[in-house]
């Protein structure tokens, strides 16, 4: 049950809102009708246990029994993913919707590895991917960043692979950031120190973040923070059980980058209201809002801010500084923050005498 109403000034209030992305799998923004179109395209035979079409399949992702189940369904949707205009299509359908959400600047995951062991080579991911980043900012205006993830259950002489094999996309300032994602435990942030050394020495402009205090305790956070040297934290929610993590967050400006719809699907949480919202607001401890996997979560980026209103109920300087912190902790250049800042003042200037 809804604590708050979003009332109809409130929802264009949170839609025409400059937000960012910050936690977003490009992979799992697969939607169940470009699922079945890229299967057909590419010829692929889809299990005889999988969904045998749009609406069955919208269906069976809206109730996942657990992480297995969620799983499952995800990697037969990679399969479906082949040529390089596969991963242009996905990509622009995602920035396509993110811009109807009011989302202007993206930074978002892709895992190379994922791809490579299915046999699909990683340069046919990597163009794909930013091809659509730079139609997405031609056509759509917005501004776009690749993050590129390792999968923390391989090893990490695997992800070290993985850094070599994109090198040439790092020299060209086509990958912006590395990120460790996949399940927490038993994998902890240490296993990778030498992957994220590699990339600090070498490119030390790419930014550095981690999935950690998801499933993980608090200690994931702090050693992402000293092991792995991450600038943001992807989830962090566990940062929570720490008052000494809260301050240094806070004190260094480490944004979380958060993901309400997500963590009710996955059980981290039964609801919205029990994230840990309040308590990094009244810390001061930077955060976003975040969509993760939102073909499979249940929403887009601005669903995700409407659960939070209904649940937390902020008022128009809460909702600004939740922005514009969404802003500051973005990889993107000053130009392009004041450019959003600017836009989140004209927001607020509209919205002041309506809310
Ligand atoms: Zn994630």
């Amino acid at each position: 049950m809804s604590r708050f109403e979003c009332t109809d000034h409130m929802k264009s209030f949170l839609q025409e809102l400059p937000k960012c992305e910050h936690h977003l799998h490009l992979e799992g923004t697969l939607e169940p009708n470009l699922l079945f179109k890229l299967a057909e395209r590419n010829k692929i035979q889809l299990p005889s246990s999988f969904p045998k079409n749009i609406e069955e399949c919208s269906k069976r992702y809206a109730s996942f029994e657990d992480l297995q189940d969620f799983l499952n369904h995800y990697y037969v949707g990679m399969s479906v993913l082949i040529t390089e205009d596969d991963f242009y299509d996905l990509a622009m359908a995602y920035f396509t919707k993110a811009e109807q959400d009011g989302c202007l600047h993206s930074e978002v995951f892709f895992d190379p590895q994922g791809h490579v062991e299915r046999g699909v080579s990683v340069d046919l991911v990597v163009k794909g991917f930013d091809r659509a980043c730079r139609d997405a900012t031609k056509k759509l205006g917005t501004t776009n960043k690749l993050i590129m993830c390792l999968l923390r259950h391989l090893p990490a002489s695997n992800g070290m692979e993985t850094i070599k094999s994109v090198e040439k996309y790092h020299q060209q300032g086509i990958i912006h950031g590395l990120g460790l994602d996949s399940s927490e435990k038993p994998f902890p942030p240490g296993l990778f120190i030498d992957c994220y050394k590699e990339i600090k020495q070498k490119y030390p402009n790419v930014g550095l973040t981690a999935h950690a205090g998801e499933e993980g305790d608090y200690n994931y956070v702090i050693d992402s923070l000293d092991k792995l040297g991450a600038s943001r934290i992807d989830h962090g929610i566990n940062s929570k059980q720490s008052n000494e993590l809260l301050a240094r967050l806070a004190k260094n400006k480490t944004m979380l980058t958060m993901c309400p719809l997500s963590n009710v699907k996955l059980q981290v949480v039964k609801d919205v209201g029990e994230l840990p919202i309040n308590l990094f607001l009244q810390s001061d401890v930077p955060f976003s809002i975040n969509s993760d996997d939102p073909a499979y979560f249940g929403g887009y980026i601005l669903d995700n801010y409407i659960s939070v209103h209904t649940r937390f109920g902020f008022n128009i300087n809460q909702w600004a500084k939740i922005v514009n912190n969404g802003i500051e902790g973005s990889w993107c250049d000053d130009k392009r923050k004041s450019e959003l800042k600017q836009i989140l003042q004209l927001v607020i200037d509209k919205y002041t005498p309506l809310l």
